[in-house]
């Protein structure tokens, strides 16, 4: 069984003891942008991304456990109602954890035009559109926490890169630093994603690729945490985990299961005595 909250500890503790230092994202854009010595350079640092699309539990649960072991990492929360959940959202900020927003508006635009029966004039219409409800949802989420960063959603089957509106606009002018598609050098930083629940699965239609200037196979979580273990990865690392993916099967289920069996049990009494 891969994927377990207890496979995702021991990799963490993993990681943790070979040395690594956590960064959330932010944290690490500002950082690289005034450190440029070469003993800074040579830190072992490891950018934890955590994309939230849906069961923000989940992202919680796996929140309390990075801050149980005294790391911090970054969530990035798409704006829909199943996640936008401000309760979750500021308990995760205040374990210590960076938040940030999880866009697709160029998909949610198109889907609302499309419903309505209407027809973009352009491209570029559709670009401003997407534009400010990104800049409505990033105000709706910056009321729960400062979001300095942004990482696009990719569904795989949307036919528009959300990425697009940054063809016409730039998010540094709303106070963003970082993107984790724009600005990380992938020939520095290994990426490593669970999309697909593998790791750096190949040939998935989605668009959560990156240009790496690696070469190194994942094969599970278990081969990913003897790698660690082996010193055979590089300095610098950028997981991109979906909390959903994340959970010990059997306990939470077996729970359900047993208190469901019990009310069971005791609705059959009931109904015979009443009878
Ligand atoms: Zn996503």
């Amino acid at each position: 069984m891969d994927f377990t909250l207890t496979k995702y500890k021991e990799l963490l503790l993993t990681i943790k003891s070979k040395g690594y230092i956590f960064e959330r994202f932010a944290e690490y854009i500002e950082k690289s942008a005034i450190a440029s010595t070469p003993q800074l350079l040579n830190l072992k640092t490891i950018i934890l991304r955590h994309d939230v699309d849906r069961m923000p539990q989940n992202a919680l649960k796996m929140a309390k456990l990075e801050h149980d072991l005294g790391i911090k990492t970054t969530y990035y929360f798409r704006t829909i109602p199943q996640t936008l959940k401000p309760d979750i959202i500021k308990e995760i900020a205040d374990l210590g954890h960076e938040v940030g927003y999880h866009y697709e508006t160029m998909d949610t635009v198109n889907e609302k035009f499309k419903m309505n029966n209407l027809k973009f004039k352009s491209d570029e219409e559709r670009i401003d559109e997407a534009y400010n409800l990104f800049c409505e949802n990033l105000e709706q989420l910056r009321k729960l926490y400062p979001v300095k960063t942004i990482c696009m959603h990719g569904s795989p089957r949307s036919t528009f890169d959300n990425r697009d509106i940054w063809k016409k606009y730039s998010y540094k002018d709303l106070g963003i630093v970082g993107e984790p598609y724009f600005n990380i050098d992938y020939n520095e930083v290994f990426y490593l994603t669970d999309t697909g629940r593998r790791w750096n699965k190949k040939n998935i239609s989605v668009r959560d690729k990156v240009n790496s200037g690696f070469d190194i196979q994942v094969k599970s979580t278990k081969h990913l945490i003897q790698l660690v273990e082996s010193a055979q990865l590089p300095n610098k690392i950028m997981i991109n985990t979906h909390p959903h993916r994340w959970f010990n099967p059997g306990f939470g289920w077996v729970k359900e299961l047993v208190i469901q069996n019990i009310k069971n049990v005791v609705k059959y009494y009931l109904i015979k005595r009443s009878n």
